[in-house]
């Protein structure tokens, strides 16, 4: 049936379209409330607010909530604040729910034009009959009859899966998407944002396009993967005598080492392989978040990915790593902190002595800028990190051996003069050193420490997490067995690093850069366990978890950049 391909009254339409949008650009970002937004949604966020933005137009939040068992009160929730953090202002925020009488009553109008009927077809027999390009038995029914079914699917009088409402769009169509596509189906299910007035749901195949429609969108933007869905996007508006925006696709952002489908990430989280929603390794936009990211570097990062119809999309993860670097860099604070300490005892200072020194929180403070410098306690105790300590010198290293000297950064050198050990003889316990208070050697090491605050009291302790790769392939996607392609050692907790005393006044969400500043000790690659230097020369910003008693921090990102623009 041709008739419906020719636009109708298009004249009138668009007259009425143009009074409400005053040549307005109207888009919309309509998540589906079946979990967190993720990385890919940033992008979504980017193009359809971002053209709103660009050109002084509208770009509505709409929840598409059209299936009830996958949706839940708390991704609506979480959806509308993490929109807001990535920096986005919604004109309206809208549900498709809100519009169910709206599409019930079309639904009654398209039954009326004989644009769809009542069917009984399960679902397997639906799929073999659109393989064989075959009529339903009940397509050409009364219309009558669809007309009294649907009134008795709307009040419960049918059993879930006896019937569902068809559109008659084209059976014999190259598109299979246009195969009487189901509008309604029976659930007795409550719905979080509707309640339980309803028994009976349309689909997303009938919704968004009509939603799009009444809310006068003028761009409507999804990913290449609804291409296929267009024709009948715009058949059911020309069916229903409806104005239809202008529909627009764009390519899907993947990233590798990571899953971004809201059904796996929903599999991770439930069955807990990650811990929550907001797991630090997740791409989740509550994830990054937590992990150190800033709406800044994401919506940098998918700006320069750029909007392309292009597939391959796949991109790599050290390329928003460099965003976040860029970010960080400008805007956190340099600070000493030691994974793993090895305690060193200055020989030649007294017990009771604590110098208060002054350190730059950043590089390049001059020395009037009293904000951009704090204290940090030197005593006869200091702690070094483990790993820039070695018993055998070598030409190429530049840390701490029995005999010689480094710079502790802000402060003195200082020599091993003595090791103890354990028991077993091997383990080192501490050091014994002695420091030059006129600093008239200059070592080439320079190293980063902390100091008792005052004799016998231990530096700051903290919690350090860091985080590695969540997926060993770059595209775990394309396993069958994506699970058992997760990084065993993803995570690693430092229970008890120490840190400078200016930590503590910390909150939730700063960030910092744990320096090493010194170059020539990059060239050391040492590893306990599993992290080397870089872990020392990373960014970290403050958990949730942290409390009064104890910060936890997390690695947002090394400082090592491997990636090439
Ligand atoms: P998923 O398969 O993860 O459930 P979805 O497309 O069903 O994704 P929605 O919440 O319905 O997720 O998506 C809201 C909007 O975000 C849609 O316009 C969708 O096209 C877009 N979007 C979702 N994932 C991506 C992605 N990876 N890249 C770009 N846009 C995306
Ligand atoms: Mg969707
Ligand atoms: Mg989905």
């Amino acid at each position: 049936d041709g008739t419906i391909w020719r636009p109708k009254n298009t004249a009138e339409k668009l007259e009425k379209h143009l009074q409400f949008t005053g040549r307005s650009v109207y888009t919309r970002f309509p998540p589906e409330p079946n979990g967190y937004l993720h990385i890919g949604h940033a992008k979504a966020m980017f193009v359809s607010f971002g053209l709103a933005k660009e050109r002084g137009g509208y770009c509505y939040l709409r929840y598409d909530d059209t299936n009830p068992e996958a949706e839940k009160q708390e991704y609506i929730d979480h959806i509308q604040e993490i929109v807001d953090w990535m920096g986005w202002k919604p004109f309206k925020v809208t549900y498709s729910s809100d519009y169910f009488q709206e599409l019930y009553d079309l639904a009654i109008q398209l039954i009326k034009k004989g644009y769809a009927y009542v069917d009984h077809q399960t679902p397997e027999e639906i799929k073999s009959y659109r393989e064989s390009k075959t009529d339903s038995p009940w397509r050409n029914r009364p219309i009558a009859e669809s007309l009294k079914l649907f009134e008795e699917m709307r009040k419960g009088m049918i059993d879930e899966g006896k019937a569902t409402l068809r559109m008659k769009q084209d059976m014999k169509s190259e598109n299979p998407n246009m195969y009487d596509l189901i509008a309604y189906r029976i659930k007795f299910t409550p719905h979080p944002h509707a309640g339980d007035k309803w028994c009976i749901y349309p689909s997303y195949d009938y919704t968004h396009c009509i939603v799009d429609s009444l809310e006068n969108i003028t761009h409507s933007l999804c990913t290449l993967e609804f291409e296929i869905r267009r024709p009948s996007y715009y058949w059911l508006l020309e069916a229903l005598d409806l104005y239809h925006p202008h529909v627009w696709e764009y390519s899907r952002l993947s990233i590798t080492n990571t899953v971004l489908s809201k059904r796996k990430l929903n599999r991770l989280v439930r069955e807990k392989w990650v811990d929550g929603w907001d797991d630090p390794r997740l791409m989740t936009l509550a994830g990054l978040r937590r992990r150190g990211y800033t709406p800044d570097a994401i919506n940098a990062f998918v700006r320069d990915v750029g909007i392309t119809r292009s597939d391959g999309s796949l991109i790599r993860l050290e390329k928003i790593e460099h965003y976040i670097r860029e970010d960080l860099n400008k805007k956190s604070r340099r600070v000493m902190v030691v994974l793993k300490p090895l305690k060193v005892v200055i020989k030649n200072m007294e017990e009771n002595v604590v110098m208060n020194l002054r350190a730059k929180f950043w590089p390049d403070a001059a020395d009037s800028e009293e904000s951009s410098h704090y204290e940090v306690p030197f005593s006869r105790v200091v702690y070094i990190e483990s790993s820039d300590f070695r018993l055998k010198d070598s030409k190429d290293y530049y840390g701490l051996a029995p005999g010689k000297t480094v710079m502790l950064r802000y402060a003195f050198p200082i020599k091993c003069v003595d090791i103890i050990y354990a028991e077993d003889k091997s383990t080192v316990l501490e050091l014994h050193a002695e420091y030059d208070p006129a600093k008239s050697t200059k070592p080439k090491g320079v190293i980063h420490w902390v100091s008792e605050p005052s004799h016998g009291i231990l530096p700051l302790k903290v919690e350090v997490r860091m985080f590695e790769k969540l997926f060993l392939s770059e595209n775990p996607s394309e396993l069958e067995d994506w699970l058992a392609d997760l990084n065993p050692n993803s995570k690693i907790v430092i229970a008890e690093a120490l840190a400078v005393p200016v930590l503590k006044h910390s909150c939730h969400g700063d960030s910092y850069q744990f320096e090493r500043l010194d170059l020539s000790t990059m060239l050391v690659s040492q590893i306990c366990f599993g992290f080397g230097w870089d872990a020392q020369k990373s960014y970290f910003c403050v958990d949730q978890d942290s409390s009064a008693d104890k910060l936890v921090f997390n690695r947002t990102v090394s400082l090592r950049d491997s990636y090439v623009k």
